[in-house]
């Protein structure tokens, strides 16, 4: 299934649970704008390449457009349309004042060099500039993309339109960026993982704990996790999957993968095995950090977990949602699960806005008490319908969404 239409099936299962009409469906589904914009740029071997970036902005009855940058061979406009609804409702979760919108580029970074990167990336914003801007729609990092990226995304936007940090999050801290935001999704991950384990009962100390991806989300995820003593079994990158079942070390995967391009190939002390080993692992909790739609109907009678947490964005097939549900796996969804990006994201936009530096333990204690409370809500409202976590999640946010944008006046 095509991700766009993934998410609107999830859509569509929690506008029945809210009794939407069907007017209201087709508005709050179909995306704002979108723009497919052609990038043509010198290599450093003297080369031309045109490459396709798009930037969706889905909706803002809630407040300016927010999203991240996706720079990723495998990037389309279904995918990032699909992305961008699922930040309305992600936003709208943890109840932060912000629409939403996603942005991509078809490119394989692993094959360019920082200069090369940068002169893509200036590109683009030159591209899209006009429809960006700290009030309207907000880039953010993504798969692909990391401080850097938005470092010369700010100078670049400065060009046409002046200073203004607040055009983009995920900047460098000493280039108004705040503390915490690097490790802000993982540690959200951390944060949800360690409350459903108590909600459900579980033990937190030596759960056992599979991950898919050893990137941004990935790698702070594990540093949570193994700090809070759970025992990470298996990690995994794009060159595959590396076991122990005693538990990896931790620091030391995070040494190794710094020292090696950020990848783990080679890594010792560990059993290779495949990235599709990894989802079917006997563990406690499951947690895919990397791509999209790696669960389908195909494997997931295979996964053992009886908890998976959603932290990449849409790494559940519909129709493998579907068989987990009636195993009685619990799901924590992506909108809810990695939400603690775009949350920190909003804190660097307030402190831009603010010219205030806001310190990391500010940071963390606000970070702990919005997710908190969008756990909390997601948790009751499941109990009280009887649906699942996706569900009340997706109900929660669509809901006020529909509420906004009905206030506002839609037409
Ligand atoms: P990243 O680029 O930093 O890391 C991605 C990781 O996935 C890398 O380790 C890469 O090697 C691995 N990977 C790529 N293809 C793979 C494959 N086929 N199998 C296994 N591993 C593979 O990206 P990130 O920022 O960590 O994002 C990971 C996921 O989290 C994405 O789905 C992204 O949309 C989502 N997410 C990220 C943020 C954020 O703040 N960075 C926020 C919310 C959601």
């Amino acid at each position: 299934m095509r991700s766009f239409e993934a998410t609107k099936h999830f859509f569509q299962q929690a506008a029945d649970q809210l009794e939407l009409a069907d007017s209201l469906r087709t508005y709050l589904i179909t995306p704002r704008r979108e723009l497919q914009v052609q990038i043509p740029v010198e290599m450093d071997n003297g080369s031309l390449r045109s490459l396709i970036g798009y930037r969706v902005q889905h909706n803002r009855a809630r407040g300016p457009m927010k999203g991240g940058l996706r720079y990723h061979p495998e990037v389309d406009l279904d995918e990032i349309r699909s992305l961008a609804s699922l930040m309305t409702w992600k936003t709208a979760v943890v109840n932060i004042p912000y629409g939403g919108a996603k942005g991509g580029i078809a490119i394989d970074v692993s094959k360019l060099s920082a200069r090369e990167l940068e002169r893509i990336t200036r590109k683009f914003i030159d591209e899209i500039h006009q429809m960006i801007g700290p009030d309207f729609d907000i880039p953010a990092p993504d798969m692909g993309t990391d401080h850097r990226v938005m470092a010369w995304i700010m100078d670049q936007y400065d060009k046409y339109h002046g200073f203004n940090p607040g055009v983009v999050t995920g900047k460098p801290v000493e280039y108004y960026g705040i503390p915490g935001r690097e490790e802000a999704t993982g540690r959200g991950v951390g944060i949800l993982t360690l409350k459903l384990l108590g909600r459900l009962g579980r033990k937190v100390a030596g759960a056992r704990i599979a991950i898919q991806g050893f990137g941004n989300v990935g790698t702070h995820t594990a540093k949570f996790l193994s700090e809070a003593e759970c025992k990470i079994v298996a990690i995994s990158d794009s060159t595959g999957g590396y076991f122990r079942a005693d538990g990896i070390d931790v620091p030391q995967a995070l040494r190794y993968a710094i020292e090696h391009e950020r990848l783990l190939h080679g890594f010792p002390d560990a059993d290779r095995i495949s990235n599709e080993q990894v989802l079917e692992l006997d563990v406690d909790v499951l947690i895919p950090a990397a791509i999209g739609g790696v669960i389908t109907a195909a494997n997931a009678p295979r996964v053992k977990a009886p908890i998976v947490i959603e932290a990449a964005n849409a790494p559940i097939e519909p129709a493998a949602d579907a068989l987990l549900e009636k195993k009685g796996v619990v799901v924590l969804p992506d909108i809810l699960a990695n939400a603690g990006g775009v949350t920190v994201s909003y804190f660097e936009w307030v402190q831009n806005r603010q010219y205030y530096q806001w310190s990391l333990d500010r940071v963390r204690q606000e970070l702990d008490k919005t997710l908190n409370i969008a756990f909390e809500q997601t948790w009751d409202l499941a109990r009280e319908r009887n649906v699942s976590l996706r569900t009340a999640a997706f109900m929660l946010g669509i809901d006020r969404v529909a509420r906004a944008a009905t206030l506002g006046g839609i037409s």
